[in-house]
């Protein structure tokens, strides 16, 4: 058995992992032209103005999932 074999392996694994882990970071989240927060017109493959915008988009997202799961855990609960 050679050792450089499993060493490519684990390569390969850690590579399909962070594409994974990327993919999770921002789901469904594409560049469309304008910034996904405040809707200003940005040039191709661009998804926010600046780092202020994504961080900010984020901390929105994040909100909707957490009121939505609440609310819907509230009325199951009513
Ligand atoms: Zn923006």
């Amino acid at each position: 058995m050679c050792d450089e074999a499993d060493i490519a392996n684990d390569q390969v694994e850690l590579n399909r992992m962070a594409a994974i882990e990327a993919c999770r970071q921002r789901p469904g989240i594409i560049p469309k032209g304008s910034c996904w927060f405040c809707d200003e017109g940005l040039p191709l493959g661009q998804k926010f103005c600046d780092r202020d915008c994504a961080a900010d988009f984020e901390a929105e997202q994040a909100a909707m999932v957490r009121n939505g799961r609440s609310a819907g855990h509230e009325l199951s609960v009513d």
